[in-house]
């Protein structure tokens, strides 16, 4: 396996395992150097957002340095929009240059909105009509995906969270994988707090002669999730999708889960009040 692995969606859509973040990169030079740098590394997978305010870039970048067909997008539609999904959709295409995304997903819940269940109907829609080859949600727990499921029958194809060695979100993810419903862990470094896991697995990364990210990313991939590392140093681009020459054995896999303590970074989505 390398770079072009893919996991297959239940539609039959195959999602690049790899791909770029661009979460808090709004500068246009370090998005360009960003992208260029992971496309030469062999990325084919973007991730970004439309509150990353950044699409626009993106779509710049993939069109400089890329084919459109080569490279599997996904965007994210924003809270504020859940009542207004379509327009926001095409809005997205048009920053991002294109007629269609790889895959669009409604990027939080937002309890205090409470319109998820309209969004994820309009989602539904904008896959029938093509334009987006697959659909599905990020920040949803176990209930709020019932949910929407119930209300209309139709499946995400992804579920896109929060998971980091720290908080490896096994229930959430078998709960996803007995629906068929795949998932992409975001801020898989561990975001801000990357120096505190790289601390614990330094060992694993000196038993393998590679890098504490490479473990960390590596463990990703062997549990079989989407990573989606960000970092604006193409030396990093590249690193973070070096991760296919090394395995981890029984032992590392065990110390890594072992390393599972609840702790997470990010807002809890059922009581984030955006
Ligand atoms: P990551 O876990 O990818 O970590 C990024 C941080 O790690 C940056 O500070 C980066 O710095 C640093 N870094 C990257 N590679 C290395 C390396 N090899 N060695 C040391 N440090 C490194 O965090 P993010 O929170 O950015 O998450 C990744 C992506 O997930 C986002 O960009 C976004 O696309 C998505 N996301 C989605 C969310 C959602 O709600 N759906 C929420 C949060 C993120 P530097 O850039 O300087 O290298």
């Amino acid at each position: 396996m390398d770079i072009r692995s893919t996991i297959r969606m239940t539609n039959g859509v195959e999602i690049p395992t790899v791909g770029l973040g661009v979460w808090r990169v709004e500068n246009e030079e370090e998005i360009r150097s960003s992208i260029k740098a992971a496309i030469g590394a062999g990325y084919w997978h973007i991730d970004t957002a439309a509150i990353y305010q950044n699409e626009d870039m993106v779509g710049n970048a993939v069109a400089d340095f890329a084919k459109r067909e080569d490279i599997f997008i996904t965007t994210k539609l924003w809270n504020t929009d859940q009542g207004n999904a379509k327009a926001a959709f095409e809005d997205s295409l048009k920053k991002l240059k294109t007629d269609y995304v790889d895959l669009y997903l409604i990027h939080w819940p937002s309890p205090v909105h409470n319109k998820y269940v309209d969004a994820w109907k309009a989602l539904i829609d904008i896959y029938e009509s093509g334009k987006a080859k697959a659909i599905g949600v990020s920040n949803f727990g176990i209930s709020r995906i019932a949910e929407i499921i119930d209300a209309t029958g139709f499946v995400p194809h992804m579920n896109q969270v929060e998971r980091h060695p720290f908080y490896q979100q096994n229930e959430l993810a078998a709960f996803c994988a007995s629906n068929g419903i795949a998932m992409t862990a975001y801020s898989p470094l561990g975001s801000d707090h990357f120096a505190e896991i790289a601390e614990k697995v330094k060992p694993l990364a000196e038993k393998h002669g590679k890098t504490p990210a490479q473990v960390i990313l590596r463990w990703h991939y062997q549990t079989g999730w989407v990573l989606i590392p960000k970092s604006v140093k193409p030396a990093r681009v590249a690193e973070n999708a070096d991760i296919f020459g090394f395995e981890l054995d029984e032992a590392d896999m065990s110390f890594m889960a072992s390393l599972d303590s609840g702790m997470k970074f990010l807002p809890e989505p059922d009581t984030a009040t955006f």
